[in-house]
């Protein structure tokens, strides 16, 4: 058996959110993840950050696509039309796979505010229609690991030996880590993966690189012998960095958005607005409010 020595990643770009809103729907916003240059974020398509009341995200459809929503503040409301329907916490994940066609709302609870983080998940052309999903991902049902300054909470694949809860379609890393000034985590990730590293508070450095609040860094796919390593350091002195980090490897496939859905050609996109209004994804569930 031989024992390979991690090969230290780089970050090839870092990116500063943009603040948007209000809006219809949204008191307030952020793009994290623009999806205006997917063949620099494939397998991610976009991440926003909303911060909302009334009325938030009512009925809408979605396809071809899985959405990863990470409660920060508030308490958000759900449901949808395979009748789901509950309230997520600070620090609850919501995993849904979209696939073949949900309807679904995002809301306040009791509209008084959310704030939310929102990933869009790449899938290959063979799984955009797979069976609807859904996985609530509580806080409770994280895996987490700790040393001494650092809490990981793995939410979706493994680090350090740690599997997390949510089912995957195309293999995905999910981790949020928490770190006491000073303290650094070294997660090994697949040389074929492309990694982003969000800061949600604090600042940090990623290996050797600055990246401060409301900064997002990425790490593309190495062409080196597995595993590879990121360095997050916690570089605040004065309070604890969190950043969310997602990993997987680009599917490298044709992507067309149409609104709520994402599928691999324009054809697609028709079919699926079609399909919508001849009620193919189901009524409009008809729910009272929690
Ligand atoms: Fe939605």
């Amino acid at each position: 058996m031989t024992t390979s020595v991690p090969v230290s990643r780089k970050i090839d770009r870092v990116r500063t959110k943009a603040m948007g809103g209000p809006t219809e729907q949204v008191d307030k916003n952020a793009l994290v993840i623009s999806p205006e240059n997917v063949s620099q974020t494939d397998p991610f398509l976009l991440m926003a950050e909303d911060w909302f009341s009334s009325p938030g995200f009512e009925w809408h459809p979605h396809r071809g696509v899985e959405t990863v929503t990470v409660v920060l503040d508030g308490v958000l409301e759900h449901g949808d039309s395979l009748g789901h329907a509950g309230a997520l916490e600070p620090g609850d994940i919501q995993w849904m796979t979209a696939g073949r066609g949900i309807i679904h709302r995002e809301l306040a609870y009791r509209n008084e505010h959310a704030h939310t983080l929102q990933l869009w998940l790449n899938l290959p052309a063979d799984k955009r229609m797979v069976e609807t999903r859904y996985q609530d991902l509580r806080l409770a049902d994280q895996a987490t690991l700790e040393a001494p300054g650092v809490l990981v909470r793995v939410v979706s694949g493994t680090a350090s030996g740690i599997t997390g809860p949510a089912e995957n379609h195309w293999p995905i890393t999910g981790l949020i880590v928490t770190l006491e000034p000073g303290s650094s985590y070294s997660p090994l990730l697949s040389p074929e993966d492309r990694a982003f590293a969000y800061v949600l508070e604090g600042n940090a450095t990623m290996a050797g690189t600055a990246v401060a609040e409301g900064q997002v860094a990425w790490s593309d796919p190495m062409d080196v012998p597995d595993p590879t390593t990121l360095e997050i350091r916690g570089t605040d002195p004065e309070r604890r960095t969190t950043v969310i980090l997602f990993a997987g490897k680009p599917i490298r496939e044709p992507i067309v958005f149409g609104g709520p859905f994402v599928m691999g050609t324009r054809d697609e996109i028709e079919q699926a607005y079609r399909d919508f209004r001849h009620g193919k994804f189901g009524p409009i569930p008809r729910l009272q409010r929690l």
